[in-house]
């Protein structure tokens, strides 16, 4: 047993802790848990944990059922909403099939790959995303969805419910082990943004799926709805995740360079030259539901079109202002992602666009300093900026031909995946909806 695995065991007997829970995730982004005693932990770090992984969405094949979770001893917690008293923690696992290798379809070993590729050629990848989501008052969406307030950008809204629902759901995050760099009312009523604190891209996604448990379990206490969905509401913005992006070469930050344009090294132009190039092949991952293309569409800065900036918000890559004292913070922001993605696969397909581009020495193109969203289609196209895909079906469509993506992917997760949006988009398209029943009755 390895030092790690031993300071578990031993914070589990001082924690007075009788419920471990094992926390992976299926290809859709959904967590799945499964709790053991204390006392089959050993057998669970030495062997992993048996169990079906055919019930479990994407992760096998029929016949190869049987599956094995090996908790990750980096990412013990104690779950702070469970009590003191008989307590219950959790670690994130890895999926090995039952030969004891990395389980192929397993998102957490799909991003794993991807860093180990990136570690090769000498890269650590970091990423922080700025999560937003909105909080309606607790009834059925059915009954129509009613904001728990009227409050806009950067709002403080007196006596407002989410405030303490910020501090509650910041003070578990911090209780966990998850830095939260940053919390703000956002444009719509009722949605709100947090931003963790930048980590490598694995601890990212795990905390990304913290920190949507942790939200649900929050709006659980206040009673409330909250939800990732990316476009709720129409007439108001989506909810978006932004995610920062960076590669480091040992302390050094790889996009920085003082004499570059926004002071971005040669390394980091590739980088987006390639998130630019393979932008349209990643968004089914990036932007998985169908009512992902009503907030990539929508307006309300959401991206529609390919192109980078400089601060310019209508872009789908921005290069923020940072400080020139801080080179270490040297970061591109891709801001196509949503909150209902699964960060794994999503870091995963952004990584190694980016890193395709660092490869094939990919040319970027001129920046756009203009609101591209202002520009009339002739002008996008003489600056050669293209559309992002505008509906799941197109995305679905793109993605099937690239092999960058079922590279990252792996066969299984590739096929899998696009066998359950093929679906998810035909069982939305033969819906009626409530849009067509007012428009076209009684007037047809
Ligand atoms: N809510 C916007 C989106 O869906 C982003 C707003 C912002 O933080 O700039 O992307
Ligand atoms: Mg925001
Ligand atoms: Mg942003």
């Amino acid at each position: 047993m390895d030092r790690q695995q031993e300071y578990v065991l031993r914070s589990i007997e001082e924690r007075d802790i009788r419920f471990i829970r094992l926390w992976f995730t299926d290809v859709l982004g959904v967590l799945k848990s499964v709790a053991i005693a204390p006392a089959e932990l050993e057998g669970a770090f030495a062997e992993g944990i048996g169990f079906d992984g055919s019930s479990i969405e994407g992760l096998t094949r029929v016949y190869e059922a049987d599956m094995l979770a090996k908790p990750d001893p980096a990412t013990f917690q104690v779950l702070p909403w469970r009590g003191e008293e008989n307590g219950v923690a959790r670690m994130f696992c890895d999926i090995l099939t039952p030969a004891g290798e990395p389980a192929r379809s397993d998102p957490r070993g799909v991003l794993r790959r991807a860093m180990d590729k990136a570690a090769e050629k000498g890269f650590t990848f970091y990423t922080h995303p700025e999560i937003e989501f909105y909080l309606f008052q607790n009834s059925s969406p059915e009954d129509g969805l009613v904001p728990i307030d009227r409050g806009g950008y950067f709002d403080h809204v007196a006596r407002g419910t989410a405030h303490d629902f910020r501090r509650d759901a910041i003070t578990t995050l911090e209780s966990m082990g998850i830095s939260v760099e940053f919390s703000h009312h956002e444009a719509g009523p009722g949605q709100n943004e947090i931003d963790l604190r930048y980590a490598d891209a694995l601890s990212t996604a795990d905390n990304i799926q913290t920190f949507r448990t942790v939200i649900k379990e929050v709006a659980l206490q206040q009673d409330v709805l909250a939800t990732f969905m990316p476009k709720p509401l129409v007439d108001a913005p989506g909810s978006g995740m932004h995610t920062h992006l960076s590669l480091f070469e040992g302390e050094r930050n790889a996009f920085y360079d003082p004499a570059g344009q926004y002071q971005l090294s040669d390394t980091g132009r590739a980088f987006i030259a390639g998130l630019l190039r393979h932008a349209a092949e990643i968004t089914a991952v990036c932007n998985q539901h169908v009512n992902s293309y009503k907030r990539l569409w929508g307006g309300g800065e959401a991206p529609s079109y390919v192109c980078w900036g400089h601060n310019n918000r209508s872009a789908l890559v921005r290069v923020p202002m940072y400080k020139p004292d801080k080179g270490g913070s040297a970061r591109v922001e891709y801001r196509a992602l949503d909150s209902a993605a699964n960060p794994y696969l999503a870091f995963a397909v952004l990584l190694n666009a980016g890193l395709k581009g660092i490869e094939e020495g990919y040319e970027l193109p001129e920046g756009a300093d203009d609101d591209v969203w202002a520009m009339s289609r002739a002008e996008r196209k003489a600056l050669g900026i293209r559309s992002l895909p505008n509906s799941l079906r197109e995305a679905v469509e793109i993605m099937e031909t690239s092999e960058l993506v079922a590279e990252t992917l792996g066969e299984d997760t590739f096929e899998f995946f696009l066998r359950n949006k093929r679906t998810e988009w035909e069982e939305y398209r033969a819906q009626v909806t409530a849009y067509e029943l007012q428009r076209f009755i009684p007037a047809l």
